[in-house]
């Protein structure tokens, strides 16, 4: 695993030096929606959000994803004028300095228009005094936001409940993995989610306050007081309806520093703001829950915010031994059965185990690649399977892959 994380370091370097160095041109992409994230000044490191952020939604093969660099913190913002009614959605990974009065102007045309956004945890700090920017966001922290600036907003008894009780807006408790609990399980974005699951670690946002008009709130979290939090089941993902337009909220993925960032690896962040922003963009959900989504106790990750190729897999595979993580021997198990009836597909990847069979991988390795082979193998798999028969650390696997694949080719 530590040569795919320095490679994704090193990825990383250079999608940030492409994305700064260009801000305003996107790839060439015949996806069907245009994603532009507003980014330049934030609380976090978004120099190292924003690309992540990008990564996420382009890999989802639904947005061509664009980047608009602000000024930087006190610089001359009367230039920052991103053309928003291009684009399906506009992702907030931005809080800092106005923008210039047009700008506000145009954002607000846009959203109540009906066009998309997605807030994205320090996002909601932003513009504390700016009331329309604050109904979009439904709920905001910190910026010496108080009860003038609305409610809390928590899960009660069973349900949501706004809470006007006087007090300060925004806090957390220290870095912990917390459950995320889904509230509104019909929702698009939620549909067929487990309704718990484990969120890898992160800021637990809390206590935020807003005008929470038109506001639904998909998914809580727990702030436990054992962690610094507040007590309360705070709201997680939330979506806003603005005039025509629709706001899907995340509190998720804290960034800071040059990570790793175990928010934004998440299986369920990523996933959600995928679903998020194609909900937000269209309306509609069409994107699947991967196997690979995080359960009630189980934590996911994607370092490469996307299942890993089935050769990264074998990679990750060729070193394994008993008391590894077995992610990567998951994640190739359900890539094998998937694939099994691809008959476009299957040949390829059955050459690739055989190769694999060949090649230096420990006897565990082999071992646990024989065992599905015995499942879904076909005879071209016998002749490399007569020879780990040889090996006194492989005999059995592979005999028993043997008679399994006999007794299916036979019968
Ligand atoms: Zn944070």
């Amino acid at each position: 695993m530590k040569r795919i994380s320095n490679y994704i370091l090193v990825c990383l370097v250079g999608i940030t030096l492409l994305s700064f160095s260009g801000c305003q041109n996107g790839p060439g992409s015949d996806a069907p929606y245009k994603a532009l994230i507003i980014t330049g000044q934030n609380n976090h490191s978004c120099e190292e959000s924003t690309p992540i952020l990008k990564q996420i939604l382009d890999n989802s093969e639904l947005f061509a994803t664009y980047i608009a660099k602000s000024p930087a913190s006190g610089e001359d913002m009367s230039s920052f004028t991103p053309v928003f009614s291009d684009y399906d959605v506009i992702v907030l990974d931005y809080t800092g300095d106005p923008w210039p009065d047009e700008t506000n102007q145009a954002f607000l045309d846009y959203v109540s228009g009906g066009g998309g956004v997605v807030v994205y945890h320090a996002a909601d700090n932003a513009f504390p005094e700016w009331l329309e920017f604050n109904k979009i966001i439904g709920l905001g922290g910190w910026g010496n936001r108080n009860e003038t600036n609305g409610p809390y907003v928590r899960w009660k008894d069973g349900e949501i409940v706004k809470d006007l009780t006087p007090g300060r807006a925004g806090s957390h408790g220290q870095q912990h993995a917390f459950r995320v609990a889904i509230r509104e399980e019909n929702h698009p974005i939620t549909k067929g989610l487990p309704l718990e699951w484990l969120h890898s670690q992160d800021e637990l946002y809390s206590e935020l306050r807003g005008p929470a008009e038109n506001l639904t709130v998909l998914a809580t979290a727990f702030a436990d007081t054992s962690k610094g939090g507040s007590g309360e089941h705070e709201p997680a993902l939330m979506t806003i309806k603005y005039g025509q337009g629709r706001v899907f909220h995340t509190t998720l993925g804290h960034v800071m520093g040059t990570g790793p960032h175990p928010a934004v690896e998440c299986v369920g962040f990523i996933f959600t703001l995928q679903r998020g922003a194609e909900w937000a963009a269209s309306g509609e959900v069409t994107l699947e829950v991967p196997n690979a989504f995080p359960g009630f106790n189980s934590l996911s990750a994607w370092d490469k915010y996307r299942p890993y190729t089935f050769d990264e897999l074998l990679d990750c595979l060729e070193s394994y031994k008993p008391g590894d993580s077995r992610v990567c021997l998951q994640d190739l198990s359900v890539l094998i059965r998937n694939t099994r009836d691809n008959e476009a597909e299957w040949p390829g990847m059955e050459s690739g185990l055989i190769k694999f069979l060949k090649g230096k991988a420990t006897s565990d390795a082999k071992n646990f690649v024989c065992r599905e082979v015995a499942i879904w193998g076909s005879e071209a798999l016998i002749p490399v399977l007569e020879k780990l028969i040889e090996d006194d650390d492989t005999k059995e696997m592979a005999r028993f892959a043997i008679e399994r694949i006999n007794e299916e080719y036979t019968n």
